[in-house]
């Protein structure tokens, strides 16, 4: 069964496949610390999802396990500088373009016999990389992102809990990170405060995509030009450098026309303009306000040419 789970994961283009059991967290503890320690900012969805990403078996009444499955969303060409936008934001939203295929893979477990068969994509109170690393699809790097040994980390995770009694995979119990710091290293604005420990309100994503405040000052001067999102800590990563690949789903493709060149871009734009444009995209998350505000900051923190 989990061959043929396997094969039509593969079908649908996911780059891996396997099975989590559902029993508590082991990173309990921490993540009540790193809420305690503000380092969630405003986002409060956190602290009522918290609950349920501890026990991930009550998630979805009924589910035994979770399906676990990675999608590559690394776009084939290269961004062209000097604002740039994070590589799962180039194309359409990821959620959308997830959840068609997770929701193909819920019909087929039922068609299997599941009566429960509940799709997440990247959403939700689902504690994703626990989950891929208990059904051995990678490590936790210290960068905080899953790290697959034959591919890196530019993969989303998307998941299907259900009730067909599919065996876990074996769980990851090994940390190839070694003494790398690289990613700690790299980040522009220091955010993290330790290996696998992020202070999300300095990290750029959250400054860029998830805050509605101005860019605090200090933090504002290091973006380094990004204007949504940031891929720094996964660019410097070896493991990415040396077997990253790109995606064939067409969904992640670029799109081009960004205006990565033009600090005024969003600025002239309309709202229906940008309805038009990226309303199906993740810049849609921040708005046309929130793009407004991380050009102008992106553009700002670039040296001068
Ligand atoms: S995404 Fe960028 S700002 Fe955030 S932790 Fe990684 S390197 Fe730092
Ligand atoms: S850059 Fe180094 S320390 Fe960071 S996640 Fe990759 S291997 Fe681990």
């Amino acid at each position: 069964m989990v061959t043929d789970l396997a094969a039509y994961a593969a079908s649908l283009g996911f780059v891996a496949c396997g099975v989590a059991s559902l029993e508590p967290s082991r990173y309990g503890d921490a993540l009540d610390a790193w809420l305690k320690a503000g380092y969630g900012g405003t986002m409060r969805y956190l602290h009522r999802r918290a609950r349920k990403r501890k026990h991930p078996e009550e998630i979805v009444s009924g589910a035994t396990v979770a399906v676990v499955v990675l999608e590559n969303y690394l776009p084939a060409a290269p961004h062209q500088g000097p604002i740039k936008v994070a590589k799962y934001a180039r194309g359409e939203d990821y959620h959308r373009a997830l959840m068609r295929r997770l929701t193909l893979l819920a019909e087929w477990l039922r068609a299997q016999g599941a009566t429960v068969a509940h799709p997440w994509a990247d959403d939700g109170p689902v504690p994703e990389r626990e989950l891929a690393e208990r059904a051995g699809l990678g490590w936790i790097g210290k960068n905080a992102m899953l790290i697959r040994p034959e591919s890196g980390s530019y993969c989303l995770i998307g998941t299907v809990f259900t009730d067909l009694p599919l065996a876990p995979g074996r769980a990851v119990d090994f940390d190839r990170c070694g003494s790398c710091t690289r990613c700690l290293d790299a980040c522009p604005t220091e955010a993290f405060v330790g290996p696998r420990v992020l202070d999300a309100t300095r990290c750029i994503s959250y400054l860029t995509i998830e805050s509605r405040a101005p860019i605090p000052e200090p933090l504002a001067e290091r973006l380094d030009g990004w204007g949504f999102g940031c891929d720094i800590c996964n660019d410097v990563c070896p493991w990415n450098q040396r077997f990253a690949e790109p995606t064939a789903v067409a969904a992640y493709q670029e799109r081009g026309a960004i205006g990565i060149n033009d600090p005024e871009y969003f600025e002239r734009m309309t709202p229906e303009e940008f309805t038009l444009r990226f309303g199906d995209t993740p810049l849609e998350r921040p708005g046309l306000a929130g793009m407004r505000r991380n050009w102008a900051a992106a553009s700002r923190s670039l040296p001068l040419r």
